[in-house]
C-alpha cells in the first residue's frame, strides 16, 4: 500500500502517511461502483 500523495510505503490499515501526515483512505471500487448502479 502506497500514500496517494506523496507515493511512501505505508503500513497495512495505516490511517495517516508518516511522511506526508495526509489522511489515507483505503481504495474501494467495487462499493462505489455498487451504490452507483443501485441508484439507476
Ligand atoms: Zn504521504
Amino acid at each position: 500500500m502506497k500514500c496517494r500523495y506523496c507515493n511512501a510505503e505505508l503500513k497495512e490499515h495505516s490511517k495517516f502517511c508518516p511522511k506526508c501526515g495526509r489522511a489515507v483512505e483505503e481504495d474501494k471500487p467495487g462499493e462505489k461502483a455498487l451504490s452507483l448502479e443501485s441508484l439507476y
